[in-house]
């Protein structure tokens, strides 16, 4: 067994000033009395970032100037800065390159589809889970996010929707994924907490629906059990990559701790637990992982552990990283697999990749300015 970085709650290095995002109702009701005003401008507060997801003062005229600037000063401090946006897809694909209180970067991308509007945020700037395929691993973790700092980006991708900023018009941001920078399960309490402000309906949160949000890990099973005692609702996808663990130790090193059964039977009790269906995720990388006795060793195990019922394979063409000497298979290799991990009657579908040509695609986040 290797030593892995694997504190669920790493220390507070870095961590930007409480914002009005880490607390619930009740507390920012409290900081707000705590600074000497009276209580429902916590109310007022939460209205304008929930629900009207601004941050601008010159909005919120319905506190009194000088309340306003006590206010904004303790609960609304800046936490991001917006070094620049890239877009590629004809403009369908947005990724923002962001810069915190304390210089760290993190990138979150929002992707319109005619049907939704998925935002990928960060969890962590960087990722301690060294897998050799991933840019952001390669890395190593800077730091964890704050709880405001995860649901900031999504309040900025919710603002950026609702402005118009994409083609097709003003539209809702509908779907959230931990996809982005980071191994959201070991910034465990405050990646929970963020999901609460992101489901809970406005002026308490965001509003979004938490059958649109997944979190998505590599496989820390105490915190998959523990997700699953939460009471969200939310998807959870598991970073697979291979059904044996003799290769999945290189891939997710991870692995080397908690064995793809051991995983797998986490899943299985998260899907009992929730009723929602287990999203496994498979990066296809030509020669390595792509054999098709491989995709039927997968589509067995995966009907055994978890029943065809509560899985579903997202196989994602493996994105080009710096460095790395991998690439994804090619089409008909692809196709073949497909078919054999849907001939164990697991279902199977392949990830459009967006935001390859401006580094925003799976893995391919390094935010190095
Ligand atoms: N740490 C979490 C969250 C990151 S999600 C996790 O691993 O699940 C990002 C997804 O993209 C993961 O499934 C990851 O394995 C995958 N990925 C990483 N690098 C990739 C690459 N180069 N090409 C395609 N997918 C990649």
């Amino acid at each position: 067994m290797t030593s892995l970085p694997l504190v669920f709650d790493a220390p507070k290095r870095g961590l930007p000033p409480r914002h009005l995002a880490d607390l619930s109702t009740g507390d920012r009701r409290d900081a707000v009395t705590a600074l000497g005003e009276r209580a429902f401008r916590a109310d007022q507060l939460s209205r304008h970032y929930f629900t009207r997801l601004t941050v601008d003062p010159g909005e919120m005229t319905d506190i009194p100037a000088a309340s306003r600037e006590r206010l904004l000063n303790d609960l609304i401090p800046p936490l991001f800065t917006v070094v620049r946006k890239l877009s590629c897809d004809d403009g369908t694909t947005q990724k923002a390159l962001l810069r915190a209180h304390d210089g760290t970067l993190v990138e979150s991308v929002l992707m319109r589809y005619p049907d939704r509007a998925t935002l990928c945020i960060s969890s962590q700037a960087g990722c301690g889970m060294a897998c050799p395929f991933c840019a952001t691993g390669q890395g190593g973790l800077n730091r964890n996010l704050s709880t405001a700092e995860i649901v900031e980006q999504v309040r900025m991708g919710a603002a950026a929707m609702r402005a118009g900023e994409l083609p097709g018009g003003p539209g809702r941001l509908s779907n959230i994924v931990f996809m982005g920078m980071g191994e959201p399960l070991a910034n465990y309490r405050r990646v929970v907490d963020a999901v609460r402000r992101i489901t809970e309906p406005s002026p308490a949160g965001l509003g979004i629906s938490a059958r649109g949000v997944t979190v998505s890990t590599v496989g820390l099973v105490p915190a998959i059990d523990k997700l699953a005692g939460e009471g969200l609702a939310v998807t959870l996808a598991v970073s697979l990559h291979t059904p044996d663990d003799e290769l999945r130790d290189t891939l997710v090193p991870v692995n080397n701790r908690w064995k793809v059964t051991e995983v797998l039977a986490a899943a299985r009790r998260y899907a009992d637990t929730t009723g929602r269906r287990v999203s496994i995720e498979y990066a296809l990388i030509r020669d390595v992982n792509d054999q098709p006795w491989r995709a039927e060793m997968l589509g067995k195990l995966l009907a055994k552990h978890l029943t065809t019922r509560l899985v579903h394979v997202n196989l994602i063409p493996l994105n080009p990283t710096p460095g790395s000497k991998w690439d994804a298979s090619p089409p008909h290799v692809q196709d073949e697999f497909v078919a054999r991990v849907r001939a164990t009657g697991v279902a199977c579908t392949v990830r459009d990749t967006r935001g390859q040509e401006i580094a925003a695609a799976c893995g391919q986040l390094a935010a190095d300015g």
